[in-house]
């Protein structure tokens, strides 16, 4: 028997069978039991998430010789006909392909007869959003007065490009891009159906390359299955995909708690020669960041390579990272090749030294009794401090509860933190003092860079004496 691809033969065939759109599926689902069935539909969202599928399941209830229902029959001949892709009332059009008004007047041109053999005819058509203005003209004739026996299914990615009028008329689904842990288990399902051996790392590897479309994972999944020789090991799909494996995100991980500059820059010279595309590995590193800035609030992690590092970093330095990456993402095309990009981003984290969480939070009830006795202690800002290294700290001695930063004994604190009002009102001699070294302050390369990026301000100045 020839080879069917896993996306096809795996497929669902009922409701029950999809994946990641329960919203969709209980609306329809309700919609074929309760009898109350609108003449047209439309299913919109990204490629691969089961537009056509949920379109092809919901016209099979609506003909099954049982009864219109949400759970088909399968044995009577309307049922066998759909798992076939051979029904004689069901009209499938690729509208990409057939956009011209004469394709949808002869289309629609047999409408008001009635169907063949079934209840309903039903009309598919996928990716609507490309049929001329005068194609939809055609079809809106129809769709404003539809003869009783006629459904309209219309699938689309670009569901902005459907004319209102044509929207307006259609009962509107938006199917959601499928989450990474839907897809993950769905694979394991059909791999050890398919007794294929496989590890786990790979499976997340290839969820998270599918982006929300199942159909991608599993051609992905048939791809990683004849690269690997039959079964899937993280080497191959990493080097099929060309992209960066979990150990290497959690080696730079180590490299940061350690502060290790030379042992990464030795690390990003190998990634290099081994053509690891460093745009995957910067997105790797922010999905990494959120994923441990989470772990440290729920105590757990999503995978098992990340426990080692929770409550390795505070919450400040993970929020400041994070930001380091989004701008280190943006200005990879800006710099002279990706490289360097990376490094230089690398780098920045390095500069800001993660310290653990634990001293953030025995300083920040330190601060709230301080507060409580009505103290004018330390305001609610970490401090960074510069060594004899001339590299710059973010400690969280003080108490706080957003980033904030002390360069050359100048206290920058992030914007987005509550103002202080001690520092705004603050009044004194020293005033010309201050200024002054606000100005010496904002030459600081790392300040302004701080301030440039990160929407960081000066709030406060404190001389060193
Ligand atoms: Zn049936």
């Amino acid at each position: 028997m020839a080879y069917v691809v896993l996306a096809r033969k795996y497929r669902p065939r009922d409701f029950h069978e999809v994946r990641g759109q329960d919203h969709t599926v209980k609306a329809l689902v309700n919609a074929l039991d309760f009898d109350r069935l609108h003449h047209a539909y439309l299913f919109s969202g990204t490629r691969g998430v089961g537009k056509t599928t949920l379109a092809r399941i919901f016209a099979n209830c609506l003909n099954c010789e049982a009864k219109v229902s949400s759970t088909p029959c399968g044995d009577c001949i309307a049922c066998e006909g759909f798992q076939s892709g051979n029904y004689p009332d069901m009209y499938e059009v690729d509208a990409a392909s057939r956009t011209g008004v004469d394709d949808m007047r002869k289309l629609l041109e047999n409408v008001h007869y009635s169907p063949n053999v079934g209840r309903f005819k039903v009309y598919l058509i996928d990716e609507v959003h490309m049929l001329s203005t005068a194609s939809f003209n055609a079809l809106l004739k129809t769709l404003e007065e539809p003869p009783n026996h006629v459904k309209f299914l219309f699938a689309t990615t670009d569901p902005k490009k459907v004319p209102l009028t044509v929207l307006s008329r259609c009962l509107q689904f938006h199917l959601r891009n499928i989450e990474p842990a839907v897809i993950n288990t769905q694979l394991e399902t059909i791999l050890a159906q398919e007794d294929i051996q496989f590890d786990k790392e790979s499976l997340q590897l290839l969820a998270r390359s599918a982006q929300g479309s199942m159909r991608d994972a599993l051609s992905l999944t048939d791809q990683a299955v004849s690269h690997g020789g039959g079964s899937i090991a993280i080497d191959r799909v990493a080097e099929m995909l060309g992209t960066v494996r979990t150990d290497e995100v959690s080696e730079i991980l180590n490299m940061l708690v350690k502060g290790d500059r030379r042992a990464t820059l030795a690390f990003v010279n190998q990634l290099s020669k081994q053509a690891v595309s460093f745009s995957d590995l910067l997105e790797n590193l922010q999905r990494t960041v959120h994923e441990l800035a989470l772990a440290q609030i729920t105590g757990q992690a999503d995978t098992e390579q990340l426990e080692p590092f929770i409550g390795k970093f505070s919450a400040e330095w993970l929020q400041v990272a994070y930001q380091i990456l989004v701008v280190g993402m943006r200005d990879l095309k800006y710099a002279p090749d990706h490289k360097i990009g990376f490094e230089m981003t690398l780098v920045r984290l390095l500069d800001f030294e993660p310290v653990t969480s634990t001293s953030t939070e025995s300083s920040t009830a330190k601060n709230e009794q301080t507060a409580k006795e009505g103290g004018t202690g330390p305001r609610n800002q970490a401090k960074t401090k510069r060594d004899s290294n001339d590299s710059t700290h973010i400690s969280s001695d003080k108490n706080e509860d957003s980033p904030s930063i002390q360069a050359n004994s100048n206290l920058v604190q992030s914007s987005t933190s509550p103002k202080s009002d001690e520092s705004i009102q603050k009044k004194s001699p020293t005033e010309d003092n201050d200024s002054l070294d606000r100005e010496v302050a904002l030459q600081d390369p790392i300040v302004s860079s701080l301030i440039k990026n990160f929407g960081a301000q000066i709030v406060d100045i404190k001389r060193t004496p």
